[in-house]
């Protein structure tokens, strides 16, 4: 059926497996359908009892697997709280037998707000299919993620069935993701036990398109954080003082302005970037993805996925401060701003922020009083890519897509993959998914490209199957 250029044939056995993925695809595609339906998000501005439906409908997807030895919902107290509980994870244990490896298969059941319905063409919430897509909050981020998982193991379960498969498998779906992944940390702490692997599957990822399938190498990290700028003790008429005292917009303007440079390069000292090779993308694919307006110049220097992927990002991402409608001819005291900044995966985000609020500090103009505060850290993350587990994936993505895999870098982060990596430091991390460029995660109209969907299943399930047959060493 399937075959790849100067790669092995596909066996027998490979192709009873994908057969079986074909016969499961229909009834996967509508179980997707019944989870986007769910609108589970963990903000507290929403109904929470959503998200107790959602795991609850993953974990009965799981038992229908058969091939677990136990099925929960738990929940663990969020970290640095006075005990008040995340949401609810699905964690599913079949124990390993014959020194084979376990796997934990990783992904996410809650989703982000849809924001503004108007902006949507369909219902956030109703899955619609167009033009070989699913659109929906949750059809790709991440909700095809858990259905991925549960459709190989549907399809592991059909071909080599639970009397004969060996490979030790965990199951892991969490609750609150897109809110930060709270109580990631104390959950991991207080499971370690039911969720040892050898090898973790992070099914949270994208791809170069919609038909390239694609290993992520990096992740950046992320530094966000207020910033508070001072110039006077009280507002004052414009017209009575403006010319001789700075207002607190001048300082933050000039402030801000010194973080970036002519090309809009970050002009920070501190921030660091990865030197690395970056396949080729030109600026037209660039204009499209972005919808960067013409005449609008893209910014930075080097290869735009070098940009994109290894390089240090400043963007302002909030303002407080006098709204226009309340617009007067004052001087004010005060400014307050959000600085969300991506971290070169490498260097550590507490790194990163210091050297942010060093050059803040020394930049300060007119002697502005600074004040930081709410600020939130995520590290980034480089694959190692030596071990076996990554060659499986790849030979399992070349198989599942008919197509070899490319290295791929993130500019967005997974920060929660640097505490799996401290907690399991002997585990392969494999970073895969089911997104590809059109998908919109998290913006309207996000969706799912359906023969990815399909080929992300195909691969994940052989991948499986060949950990089932090697050793765990
Ligand atoms: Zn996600």
């Amino acid at each position: 059926m399937t075959s790849v250029p100067d790669r092995e044939p596909l066996t027998a056995s490979d192709e009873r497996i994908l057969e079986a993925v074909a016969g499961g695809f229909p009834s996967a595609v509508d179980d997707l359908g019944r989870l986007v339906r769910i609108p589970g998000i963990a903000w507290e501005s929403f109904d929470q009892e959503q998200l107790v439906r959602s795991s609850e409908a993953v974990a009965a997807l799981a038992r229908d697997t058969g091939l677990f030895d136990a099925v929960d919902i738990r929940r663990a107290p969020l970290a640095g709280g006075n005990g008040e509980l995340g949401q609810p994870a699905v964690l599913a244990v079949r124990r390993a037998k014959a020194g084979r490896p376990t796997v934990m298969l990783y992904a996410h059941h809650d989703v982000q707000p849809p924001g503004d319905d108007a902006l949507w063409e369909t219902p956030p919430f109703e899955p619609t299919l167009r033009d070989g897509r699913i659109y929906a909050r949750g059809a790709a981020d991440d909700k095809a993620g858990v259905m991925t998982h549960i459709a190989s193991l549907r399809a592991i379960a059909e071909t080599i069935g639970s009397d004969d498969l060996d490979l030790g498998i965990v199951l892991f779906v969490e609750g609150e993701e897109e809110h930060g992944s709270r109580s990631f940390v104390p959950f991991l702490h207080e499971n370690a036990e039911d969720m040892r692997a050898d090898v973790i599957v992070i099914a949270d990822s994208g791809n170069w398109d919609s038909e390239t399938p694609a290993v992520t190498v990096s992740l950046r990290g992320n530094a966000t954080f207020q910033l508070t700028v001072r110039t006077l003790d009280h507002a004052s008429h414009s017209g009575m003082f403006g010319g001789a005292v700075p207002d607190a917009m001048m300082a933050t303007i000039r402030l801000l302005s010194t973080l970036w440079d002519e090309n809009g390069s970050v002009a920070v000292e501190g921030l660091a970037h990865r030197d690395a090779e970056t396949p080729a993308y030109d600026e037209a694919q660039l204009r499209v993805e972005t919808g960067l307006l013409e005449g609008v110049s893209p910014v930075g220097d080097g290869t735009i996925l070098s940009r994109i992927w290894n390089k240090p990002t400043v963007t302002v991402t909030g303002v407080d401060f006098t709204p226009v409608a309340s617009a007067s001819n004052t001087l004010s005291p005060e400014v307050t701003v959000v600085i969300s900044s991506r971290v070169a995966p490498g260097q550590t985000a507490a790194e990163a922020y210091a050297a942010l609020e060093a050059h803040l500090r020394a930049n300060a103009p007119f002697g502005a009083e600074l004040e930081f505060g709410h600020v939130d850290l995520g590290d980034g993350f480089l694959v190692d890519t030596s071990g076996w587990a990554v060659a499986e994936e790849r030979r399992a993505l070349a198989d599942g897509y008919g197509k070899e895999p490319i290295d791929y870098g993130v500019g967005g982060s997974i920060p929660f993959i640097s505490d799996l990596v401290e907690k399991f430091p002997g585990a392969q991390i494999l970073v895969t998914g089911v997104e590809d460029p059109h998908s919109r995660a998290h913006s309207p109209n996000e969706s799912l490209h359906v023969e990815t969907f399909r080929n992300a299943i195909r691969s994940e399930t052989l991948l499986l199957a060949r950990l089932d047959a090697r050793d765990s060493a």
